[in-house]
């Protein structure tokens, strides 16, 4: 195992400004909090961390790298938490050693291959930070390096999705080398039969072609030194994985595979590139179609480099790749290569696109934070990785369950998306939403890698105003259904409610049965279609009666007196002007009784089971009231003094009484007037008493302002009539206010 010493040493080597306290006291801590943990190997746990630093120190990667990747297993493996970290650490640390716990809890049930390019997605959108990426792909090396103490299943599971994910991640961040390493690893334990054939093949070309890549290298080498160009010349037998994908695409046999030996040619400049092209090109035969110029046009990740094949030597075919060594160490290590440049020893002409690009920023490791706000949120046409796959995933967001389930959203998606992503029900059930543990609005905009918490409420029916609070379709459609069925189920149950008051007048008693005798004369295929018709005032009542109980409307006249039944045709003045009504079915109020009577529509509040609506001036609890059928709305509840009232005639009104469920209590509306002495601090003196009652205050307006006393309208909303009489006293008492009273408009 590496010692502390040699770790530091590492880093200070290629970056001699690094914080050597620091590592150190990552060091120490990891070893302590892994503990006597160990590894499947029988290895102490602590010496993974510590293989996956020493892998980032190969690539050179800065302090705080190097220090996630010694903590980057802690708080998922050990009683560590983030918190604690962030403190001896810095938030920096934290918040890299934070998504890589993000990562590790990743819901990877689904591990087929379609799901494989959205889980890259993740990875990118959570880490947030490419050294995020870089710990993880270090780590994931090193547990390939020793997967061979893993249960059979696991090494195929962690092979497959090595194969499936990670490997084509290095390659997308340009990291051929370590791509290289993950797919043979895996291609070792996914396909053991193949990779023994293909790796004895190649032992037995190595042995036949004894010398032939030194040759060819050597005959290379001496023809560009022949014509004064400085290069170096390096051959090498192509990777096991990558002849048998070679293989395994064209359908053809190892004997039959020619370029398993590729040379790179490094030069000093681009224009040497095109010297030593010039150079094999008229020495050599070229095959046709392998010319290809990635110098002059870059691929996707960055990666720049002339291909050719030639006919070397001893008529064996050699591919060449000509490149300078800035394009050679971008190659190898891609995104990481750039550290090594941090000084600003990449030139302009190194990446032809984008001259001088790394010489504007200064500090080191700028280009980490660029690369990630390319990867993430670039739009610049002249940013690093422009091309790259990545900045698809800019129309997502990926957010995570409390138990680390990852939920894919497009952006601008709320927490109420987030819940109809994971369950129609929980959606439906939705009234609150926790993001990273903070109590949030329900339409907050989701960020990656936010954790989320709904909190639901049972018997809540989402408003169908929430149709605007989402960007999923899933969740607008479970909306529009949900608010539709509810306000159904609220007719239905007025209908139904309806009915049974005038059943219990002809001392009947309303059944299901006797209702859907009568639904074939009514024209009606289904009860409840037939009650929320009622409900909706669009069926009438005597109709339903003389259908259902022919007998007891033809002998006699509603029993109870103090009722009469009327039909009306004609218009009623509602709050948003006239309204049609064709008919209004009513049970006349009976004024001078106080009591609510029995056979009055029960009135809960807002959210009751019936359409209920309160006219704006309000009513509470204790306040006599009265309803009226507003077509379209269902019934609207007046306080009996409210002058609009007035404006809805006597037979159109509707016995209802309170039924408060004083188990749950709801706020009313109310509004009252409050004449006070025009001085400083007579508003904060009213609405402490408010607010010391327990009152909410909705809204206060100014009504009239006069240089002595000012007028103000006060919208509150209150538990009940006591509730509201001991505000009202309460402001009555203050010396400031000269005249409270309840008002209704
Ligand atoms: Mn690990």
């Amino acid at each position: 195992m590496m010692r502390q010493y040699e770790l530091v040493e590492r880093v200070l080597r290629y970056d001699p400004k690094a914080d050597e306290a620091l590592l150190n006291r990552a060091y120490v801590y990891a070893m302590k909090a892994h503990g006597n943990q160990k590894r499947a190997s029988g290895d102490p746990y602590f010496s993974h961390p510590l293989e996956v630093a020493a892998i980032l120190t190969d690539l050179k990667l800065d302090d705080a790298t190097i220090v996630t990747a010694l903590l980057h297993d802690v708080i998922e493996d050990t009683p560590v938490t983030r918190a604690e970290i962030d403190q001896l650490f810095g938030p920096e640390i934290g918040h890299l050693v934070d998504g890589l716990t993000k990562i590790r809890r990743l819901d990877l049930v689904s591990k087929k291959a379609e799901q494989a390019e959205n889980f890259r997605k993740l990875l990118v959108a959570i880490s947030s930070d490419i050294r995020v990426l870089l710990v993880k792909l270090a780590d994931r090396l090193h547990n390939m390096r020793t997967l061979e103490h893993m249960k059979p299943e696991s090494r195929q599971r962690i092979s497959e999705e090595t194969l499936d994910i990670y490997a084509p991640l290095a390659a997308r961040m340009g990291m051929e080398k370590l791509r290289e390493e993950l797919e043979d690893h895996a291609f070792r334990w996914l396909h053991p039969e193949a990779y023994r054939a293909v790796t004895a093949k190649l032992a037995e070309l190595r042995k036949s072609n004894e010398g032939l890549v030194e040759e060819i290298r050597a005959a290379l080498a001496a023809k560009l030194a022949e014509v004064g160009i400085d290069a170096e010349v390096s051959g090498r037998e192509k990777k096991p994985y990558a002849i048998w994908r070679k293989m395994a695409n064209k359908q053809i046999s190892l004997e039959q595979l020619s370029d398993i030996y590729a040379f790179r040619v490094i030069t000093k400049s681009i224009d040497d590139c095109y010297r030593v092209l010039g150079v094999a090109h008229t020495t050599w035969r070229t095959v046709p179609g392998r010319f290809k110029d990635y110098i002059s046009t870059p691929k996707q990740n960055n990666y720049q480099s002339i291909h050719t094949t030639i006919v070397g030597p001893r008529h064996q075919r050699v591919e060449l790749q000509i490149r300078t060594r800035v394009m050679h160490d971008i190659a190898e290590y891609g995104v990481a290569a750039h550290a090594i440049y941090k000084d600003g020893g990449l030139n302009g002409h190194v990446l032809a696109r984008t001259p001088g690009e790394f010489e504007k920023d200064s500090g080191p490791y700028v280009w980490l934070r660029r690369l990630v706000e390319t990867l993430l949120e670039g739009s610049n046409s002249e940013e690093f990785l422009e091309h790259t796959k990545l900045e698809l995933f800019q129309d997502q967001v990926f957010c995570f369950t409390p138990k680390g389930r990852l939920i894919a959203l497009p952006r601008g998606a709320t927490p109420l998306d987030f819940a109809y992503a994971v369950h129609t029900d929980i959606g439906n059930a939705a009234v609150g939403a926790f993001v990273n543990g903070r109590h949030v609005p329900i339409d907050t905009v989701l960020r990656n890698g936010d954790e989320v918490e709904i909190e639901t409420a049972k018997n809540h029916t989402p408003p169908a105003a929430w149709e605007n609070l989402v960007v999923t379709g899933r969740a607008r459609s479970a909306i529009r259904r949900a608010a539709r069925d509810a306000v159904r189920k609220q007719y239905t149950e007025l209908g139904r409610r309806l009915i049974a008051s005038h059943f219990e007048r002809f001392g009947e008693e309303l059944t299901d049965d006797a209702l859907k005798a009568a639904l074939p004369r009514l024209g009606y295929k289904s009860l409840e279609d037939a009650l929320a018709a009622v409900g909706r005032n669009e069926l009438a009542i005597e109709n339903v009666l003389k259908a259902a109980l022919p007998d007891a409307v033809e002998s006699k006249a509603p029993s109870r007196p103090g009722y009469r039944r009327t039909r009306r045709f004609g218009r009623a003045r509602g709050q948003d002007g006239w309204f049609n009504i064709d008919r209004v079915m009513s049970l006349k109020f009976r004024s001078g009784d106080n009591e609510p009577k029995a056979g009055g529509l029960a009135i809960r509040g807002i959210n009751s089971d019936l359409p209920v609506s309160f006219e704006p001036g309000g009513a509470v609890p204790g306040d006599r009231i009265v309803g009226v059928m507003i077509p379209g709305e269902g019934i609207r509840i007046f306080q009996i003094h409210s002058p609009r009232l007035r404006e809805y005639e006597h037979e159109g009104w509707i016995d209802v009484t309170w039924d408060v469920d004083t188990d749950t209590p709801q706020r009313f509306p109310a509004r009252i007037s409050v004449t006070a002495l025009n001085e400083p601090g007579t508003l904060a003196q009213i609405a402490k008493v408010i607010g010391e009652s327990g009152g909410n205050i909705d809204n206060v307006r100014m009504v009239r302002r006069a240089s002595d006393f000012t007028e103000m309208r006060i919208e509150l909303e209150v538990l009940d009539l006591v509730h509201l009489n001991h505000i009202i006293s309460g402001l009555r008492e203050k010396a400031v206010v000269n005249k409270v009273e309840r008002v209704f408009d």
